[in-house]
């Protein structure tokens, strides 16, 4: 199996991953990368003393397929307390636990966020889905989360100050448009198990995985620019003949023949800030409901992992999912809600970084958590991974990248 070539497009953690199951075939892969470095979407640099993650993102340590390719007591991680921080228009208050224990939120702080019928409803819909399996929640009919909630009874009020910002944080987009299975994946995946960060950042995970590899060759600043049959053209004008080749990233634009067969995929801005100390003191998601902020959701990163700052100050991490002001306004205009929201001057707030990430969430009509082997293979020689084939997760991209190497290996098989 040594003397096959088997190329891999892409080293985000799609690509590592089916890296990892061809070595463990007897394999000795080929990963071409585009960048200079290894995690695609998943990245974390360090700056001024502090760690950021290429937009803020986290790892939910229930996803199924995590537990297969990550030893998470190695990655340390942190956790979020569970519930959010909600800024109001005229205070804000803390929602503890509403997706794992809605009954035990004190009455108080319930009634901030939704009517009593609307806890009752979130304790039967945590049962529901806490029992349904993920294949099941994956072949349920499809419909917009936002007339699934309605559907389901909740009022506009819960809707409006706690799913619709928790929800447009993870899904990147603003109507709640995304399919009722990835918010029952979601929402199973929070009440089975925690929000977390690798102690030292997000990037930690791709760097797992490539340490798992010891017969695959990374290839970096290679990228590829077409795909035809088995010939890979390389775009410093280099040809590779391969045997098999995947393709771990969205393949229209490295295959004619798919180009316009992908919707536009989802756009989203982060940017750091650091403050003297954190206003909210404490490791949970800080959410803005209403229509008329920039910022949907932020976080002190240090007070989830102290490690995100090697300094005296703290590091916020702020998310915004649309915007047409050049960096300069963004910056001066998230500064101002800050103030508004914390009461704390905006000059205090000091801007490090920004990351406008055109390519955030893939858009993906019919969303799946699997599909048959035989489904990877797009012609002869040639097979996909990535989680655009599923929907945008970091379990998605796993699997997807498991399934793709598994399909190289059944093309072996003596009866195929
Ligand atoms: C801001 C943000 C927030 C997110 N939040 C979460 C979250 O909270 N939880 C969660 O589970 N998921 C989240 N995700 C999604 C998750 O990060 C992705 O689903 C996952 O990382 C996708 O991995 P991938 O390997 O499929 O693709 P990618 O990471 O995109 O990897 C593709 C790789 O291919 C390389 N490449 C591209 N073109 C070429 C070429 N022509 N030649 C060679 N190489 C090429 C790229 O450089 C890249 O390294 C988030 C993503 C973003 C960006």
């Amino acid at each position: 199996m040594n003397d096959q070539k088997i190329y891999i497009i892409g080293a985000g953690l799609a690509g590592l991953v089916a890296a990892i199951e061809l070595e463990k075939a007897g394999f000795a892969p080929i990963i071409l990368e585009s960048t200079g470095e290894i995690g695609g979407r998943v990245k974390t640099d360090e700056i001024d003393g502090f760690l950021m993650d290429h937009g803020f993102q986290v790892l939910l340590t229930a996803y199924p397929e995590v537990k297969h390719y990550l030893d998470l007591s190695a990655l340390h991680l942190k956790t979020f307390e569970p519930g959010a921080v909600i800024f109001g228009e005229k205070d804000s208050y803390i929602i503890s636990d509403p997706l794992r224990n809605p009954l035990k939120v004190v009455g108080m702080a319930f009634s901030r966020v939704g009517t009593f019928l609307d806890k009752v409803k979130m304790f039967s819909l945590t049962q529901e889905l806490k029992k349904k399996p993920v294949e099941e929640i994956f072949s349920s009919p499809s419909v917009p989360t936002l007339q699934y909630l309605k559907s389901y009874g909740f009022s506009n009020q819960i809707i409006d100050n706690f799913f619709r910002p928790f929800f447009r944080g993870i899904f990147l987009e603003k109507h709640l448009n995304t399919s009722s299975r990835m918010f029952e994946f979601v929402f199973k995946m929070f009440s089975l198990g925690h929000a977390a960060v690798p102690e030292k950042g997000m990037g930690e995970i791709p760097k797992m995985l490539r340490n798992q590899l010891s017969n695959t060759q990374i290839y970096f600043n290679s990228p590829v620019k077409k795909v035809e049959g088995k010939t890979i053209f390389m775009k410093n004008g280099d040809e590779l003949e391969a045997d098999r080749i995947i393709i771990c990233t969205q393949p229209d634009r490295i295959m004619e023949q798919l180009q316009g067969q992908f919707p536009a995929a989802k756009p989203v801005i982060t940017l750091y800030f650091s403050l003297q100390k954190s206003f909210m003191a404490r490791p949970m998601l800080g959410l803005v409901p209403g229509e008329s902020h920039l910022i949907n959701n932020m976080v002190f990163m240090d007070d989830v992992s102290p490690a995100y700052s090697k300094n005296d100050r703290s590091i916020l991490t702020v998310t915004v999912l649309e915007s047409d002001l050049n960096e300069k306004d963004l910056v001066q205009a998230v500064q101002g809600e800050l103030e508004h929201l914390s009461g704390i001057k905006a000059e205090y707030f000091k801007f490090h970084k920004s990351y406008y990430i055109t390519h955030a969430l893939p858009t993906v009509v019919d969303l799946k958590a699997s599909i048959p082997v035989t489904e990877c293979k797009i012609m002869d020689h040639v097979y996909l991974g990535g989680d655009y084939m599923l929907n945008g997760s970091i379990n998605a991209a796993m699997t997807s990248g498991r399934l793709a190497a598994e399909a190289v290996m059944l093309s072996y098989t003596p009866t195929h």
